[in-house]
């Protein structure tokens, strides 16, 4: 059964981080939007659950941060990784200039409720759930709209912009026919719940030994693990067997060992088949993409949903004012994508170096001796600043600007940042370390 034609101005393809911050800020400013969900509902296990301060900032800015605080939530202040028998403290968020020097670490279900239910309270914004997109409706080359799968039947929905936020394998941005560049990636993660308990003492977030590499999201109850790995081995992983596979967890995290038989099957444990790749282009007449559909991250640094709101609000400060006043918004969507196009292009070169480290770690076979040219750059914490702004921050972080901030009501407004001398030192500085580490990790190898 096919139901009437609706018409919107604006759809959202996808209620992730991405789509459901986007959904939230359009109508906000007074935008009429609707968000298209595939899924019954947000609750789905092994996503990414880290609130960095640079999105609780922006909640800040919406005026959302005390009621999103009363959520339950972990924080985390610093982050930890133990290699060999050492542990150094890679991150510390204390010296964040923002309100939450901390993560917070909460289910990617409850962040998106709380978003949804915010949005919900103005009444231009329509989320509609079990509404899977399948195609897009065009007039010649211009994208007019989307056609979705529902319960009731197919639907068309017509709408001055479409915007992609459906996640890295985006149904839309293969409709739409975008060239992807792929970057190659030497791991894939396996993800897996194993138990938490008060007498933990370990601060250790990355545990890295033997040439393997456990990191443990602590959820209070229990820890949230991804056991990193080489590319495609998943199915050699299996063929040793459960109990190997228990005993290599045992042997990076001894501590573990007394609860290591929780793992009974290979059903607890999930494939993250890890990407890096990103858009030539992100936009066309009528249709823009965000978040992992323009550009998929890897899980190193935490960084993915971080990204796709900053993409989200970008987009929110170049088209809300213009999709309210009924302008043609396609000469703008370049703007979004030349916004974001550099943040995102480097923290992914930082993903990748950063990969060429675990390469490294792979090829160990005894137990992890720590050079000490790495020892004392950690121990000197030269580091952290640098990780506080890639982990906590991102380059260059977007705020919210003034026509969503009050409803639609203001002229457009984009608020910038200084650059200052300390920006452009901090930033050489920071271009340096990595150059240096790259040209040590190529020379091992
Ligand atoms: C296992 C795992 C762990 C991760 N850990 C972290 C972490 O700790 N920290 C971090 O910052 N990032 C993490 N990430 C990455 C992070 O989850 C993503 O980068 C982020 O969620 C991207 O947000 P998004 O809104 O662009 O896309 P997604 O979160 O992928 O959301 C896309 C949404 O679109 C919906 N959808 C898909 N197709 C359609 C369709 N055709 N019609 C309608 N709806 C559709 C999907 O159901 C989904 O809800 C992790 C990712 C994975 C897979």
């Amino acid at each position: 059964m096919t139901t009437g034609l609706q018409k919107r101005s604006c759809c959202i393809v996808g209620g992730g981080p991405a789509g459901v911050m986007l959904g939230y800020m359009l109508a906000r400013s007074g935008v009429r939007v609707t968000v298209l969900e595939k899924h019954r509902d947000f609750f789905r296990d092994f996503r990414g659950d880290t609130v960095h301060p640079s999105t609780l900032e922006l909640l800040w800015e919406l005026g959302l941060l005390e009621e999103f605080l009363q959520l339950q939530h972990q924080k985390v202040t610093s982050l930890h990784v133990r290699l060999g028998n050492s542990t150094f403290e890679i991150a510390n968020l204390d010296h964040a200039r923002t309100h939450c020097r901390f993560i917070a670490i909460m289910p990617q279900w409850d962040f998106l409720n709380f978003l949804s239910e915010q949005a919900k309270k103005y009444p231009t914004f329509d989320l509609r759930m079990e509404h899977e997109a399948v195609d897009l409706r065009r007039q010649g080359n211009r994208v007019r709209g989307v056609v979705a799968r529902t319960p009731q039947g197919i639907e068309e929905i017509e709408a001055d912009l479409v915007v992609a936020s459906d996640g890295r394998h985006s149904a839309m941005r293969a409709a739409a026919e975008f060239e992807v560049e792929e970057s190659g990636v030497p791991i894939d993660v396996l993800w897996f719940r194993i138990s938490c308990r008060e007498e933990d003492r370990e601060p250790g977030l990355g545990n890295v030994n033997y040439g393997k590499i456990l990191v443990l999201i602590n959820r209070k109850d229990y820890y949230q693990a991804a056991y990193i790995i080489r590319k495609d081995s998943y199915e050699r992983i299996k063929q040793r067997g459960l109990e190997a596979f228990r005993q290599d967890i045992a042997q990076v995290v001894p501590f573990l060992s007394d609860r290591i038989e929780e793992l009974k099957s290979w059903e607890q444990v999930k494939l993250l088949s890890v990407q890096i790749n990103r858009l030539k282009r992100w936009y066309r007449p009528g249709l823009l993409c965000i978040g992992d559909a323009a550009h998929a991250m890897s899980p190193v640094f935490g960084v993915g949903i971080n990204l796709a709101i900053q993409d989200a609000v970008a987009a929110a400060n170049v088209l809300a004012g213009p999709l309210l006043g009924g302008q043609d918004t396609d000469p703008l969507l370049r703007r979004v994508q030349q916004r974001r196009e550099l943040r995102t292009r480097l923290t992914q070169r930082l993903q990748a170096i950063a990969h060429i480290g675990l390469k490294y770690v792979f090829e160990a076979r005894g137990p992890l001796e720590v050079p000490w040219p790495v020892r004392l750059v950690l121990r000197s914490h030269v580091l952290l600043p640098i990780l506080l702004r890639v982990v906590g921050i991102g380059k260059l972080p977007e705020r919210v600007s003034e026509t969503v901030l009050l409803n639609g009501s203001v002229v457009f407004k984009q608020r910038t940042r200084a650059i200052t001398l300390g920006r452009v030192v901090g930033t050489g500085a920071g271009i340096a370390a990595a150059a240096v580490w790259l040209f040590f990790s190529r020379n091992r190898l």
